[in-house]
């Protein structure tokens, strides 16, 4: 493949171009995504987008922990994560437009909401939402660092997915409320 920054070779599936060092693959997510597949997902994607964003953490700030378990413990975490993005994001000059506390809190009193009896349940699907400034704040934060466009699309078999995703949430939201 071509590198379409400096028209360098490169294999496919290579992350950064061996040649002038760009960014090849955008880590950009975008939010409409994010929204999507954490609604129709039952909390499968957000364990993998917790997992990937504690990985990161990791690797950037070089420490030492469990991004598996702390994806784990997500309820728990995820003040912890808005935490440590924070501080990854002045470091770059970026300001988060959130509140740590207020996203740890209101993420966890949410994700709680799954204990609570139907219907009341089904508060528990709009968990992901105190974690959408997380989204657009990494984002910022990747951009400073590619000049490729962020894939806004998704492959055929991934819609397959989304739709008997959602197809089996809107079957779980009507059951809430039988
Ligand atoms: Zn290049």
């Amino acid at each position: 493949m071509i590198c379409p920054f400096c028209s360098a070779e490169f294999l496919k599936g290579m992350k950064r171009c061996p040649v002038c060092n760009e960014k090849l693959v955008s880590d950009v997510l975008p939010v409409w995504k994010f929204v999507l597949l954490s609604a129709v997902t039952f909390g499968i994607y957000q364990f993998y987008w917790f997992y990937k964003c504690w990985a990161f953490v990791k690797a950037e700030r070089k420490l030492t922990f469990s991004a598996f378990w702390r994806a784990w413990l997500a309820p728990l975490y995820a003040g912890v994560y808005a935490n440590q993005l924070k501080i990854m994001l002045a470091l770059k000059g970026i300001k988060g437009g959130f509140n740590p506390f207020a996203v740890g809190a209101a993420y966890l009193f949410l994700s709680a909401a799954w204990w609570l009896p139907s219907p009341w349940q089904v508060i528990g699907f709009l968990n992901f939402f105190p974690l959408i400034p997380l989204v657009k704040a990494l984002n910022e934060y990747h951009q400073l660092d590619e000049k490729i466009p962020p894939n806004n699309s998704f492959a055929w078999w991934q819609w397959i997915f989304i739709f008997l995703g959602a197809c089996l949430t809107l079957l779980t939201v009507v059951a809430n409320f039988l």
